[in-house]
């Protein structure tokens, strides 16, 4: 199906009997999976003998779609998708653990065993996100590695400010906001020794389409459109979190990803309540984001230090 939809990309009007020589297929197989690209909303006009040319793409993040135009040097060097999956962060670990290069991103119309943190659940209903995981061969320290969960927040950020022209933020550690709401989740999975970090997964989930959330989100929930007022293509979101990728990564080797991402926090100067299985529940000020990523929240009794691992940071007003 890749090969045919990339040969449609082309923008070429392409002959039936020159795609099957191409493929190795019959012709009756080529028309087969015209029919099969048209049910999933690609408009394709054949044009007797000349053959079929593509008039246009449908909201889709079939792989050959997300890599038109995308100019990247590792994020996304290679993307595989799925339209059903159990969890994309999974399928990503499966394929890190089988040597997987940088940069490879699994993607999904629909995610059905999505995970937050702390063994909570992501909702990623059919046609109306984005799953994604990328696959990441950093070489950092383990010690180090939460600063590249903080890398991801900044990318992310940075992407959704492009596609909507809002001002997105993030929410510590890294959730990403727009208008108060939440319309991101990530969740970073490292595979490391003592010494070496062998990859780490970044498994990001975005609402683009929702119109309504299920009622335990409802109040702190939103999606792209809801939030910019209008449609937003999938595939522009994920080319944009790829490109952004590269950009965090490259500040934080720079030394310059904290003070972007104080800068876009919308943590940082807030009253907040601090939870958690493990940390009594206390109230305070977000004072600060350190350089290895921990929260410093000014509380009655001082200042205190807390870890993204281990607690839920709300805000007092409302859900930032
Ligand atoms: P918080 O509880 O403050 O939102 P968290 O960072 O601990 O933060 P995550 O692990 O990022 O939470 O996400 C899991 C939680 O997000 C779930 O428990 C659920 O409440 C909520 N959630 C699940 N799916 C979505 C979604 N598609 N959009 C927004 N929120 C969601």
């Amino acid at each position: 199906m890749d090969e045919i939809l990339e040969a449609l990309l082309s923008g070429a009007c392409i002959s039936g009997g020159e795609l099957a020589r191409q493929l190795g297929v019959t012709r009756a197989a080529v028309w087969k999976q015209m029919e099969t690209l048209r049910r999933q909303g690609f408009v394709i006009e054949s044009e007797g003998k000349r053959g079929y040319r593509l008039v246009s793409c449908p909201d889709t993040l079939m792989a050959p779609v997300v890599r038109l135009g995308l100019s990247t040097k590792w994020a996304g060097s290679e993307i595989r998708y799925f339209e059903r999956i159990g969890s994309t962060n999974r399928e990503a670990r499966r394929l890190a653990q089988m040597g997987a290069g940088n940069g490879l991103t699994v993607l999904a119309d629909e995610q059905t065993e999505g995970r937050g943190r702390r063994g909570r659940g992501w909702l990623t209903p059919p046609g109306e996100a984005v799953a994604m995981s990328v696959v990441m061969r950093p070489q950092v320290h383990p010690s180090h590695v939460a600063l590249l969960s903080l890398s991801c927040a900044v990318a992310v950020c940075q992407a959704l400010c492009e596609v909507t022209g809002l001002e997105a933020r993030i929410k510590w550690p890294n959730d990403i906001v727009l208008g108060g709401k939440k319309v991101c989740g990530m969740l970073l999975e490292m595979n490391a020794d003592e010494e070496r970090v062998h990859d780490v997964v970044a498994g990001i989930g975005i609402n683009v389409h929702q119109k309504v959330f299920p009622q335990e989100i409802e109040k702190t929930a939103s999606s792209l459109d809801l939030a910019a007022g209008q449609t937003i293509l999938r595939a522009d979101v994920v080319r944009a979190v790829l490109r952004q990728l590269e950009a965090a990564e490259e500040m934080r080797q720079a030394g310059t990803l904290m003070d972007r991402y104080r800068a876009l926090s919308a943590t940082l100067g807030q009253p907040v309540r601090v939870s958690g299985p493990a940390v009594e529940e206390f109230e305070g000020t977000a004072e600060n984001v350190t350089e290895q990523g921990t929260l410093l929240i000014r509380a009655g009794d001082g200042l205190r230090e807390v870890l993204a691992g281990d607690v839920s940071v709300r805000g007092l007003m409302g859900y930032v």
